[in-house]
């Protein structure tokens, strides 16, 4: 089993910080978050993602809506797509 570590290089914000926690996308997404960006900027996230799912009225039921979602995270986080 691979070590359990207590920071990350934050892809977003360039810090040393504890990682994410809670991160609940799957695929390479989830491994992005995981693996690169803190736990800072991921709640900075949360706090935009429900303006988001509000302003375009996304439902999470919804395929096409996670889809949209998975980028707009991608997008604020400043992960590259691959
Ligand atoms: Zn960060």
């Amino acid at each position: 089993m691979a070590e359990e570590s207590n920071s990350v290089d934050c892809v977003r914000c360039g810090r040393t910080a504890p990682p994410a926690t809670g991160v609940f996308y799957g695929g390479a997404l989830g491994d992005q978050i995981r693996a690169g960006i803190c736990a800072e900027c991921w709640a900075e996230w949360k706090q935009n993602e429900v303006m988001v799912i509000n302003e375009l009225k996304l439902n999470f039921m919804d395929p096409k809506s996670q889809d949209i979602l998975a980028e707009q995270a991608r997008e604020f986080l400043q992960l590259s797509a691959d």
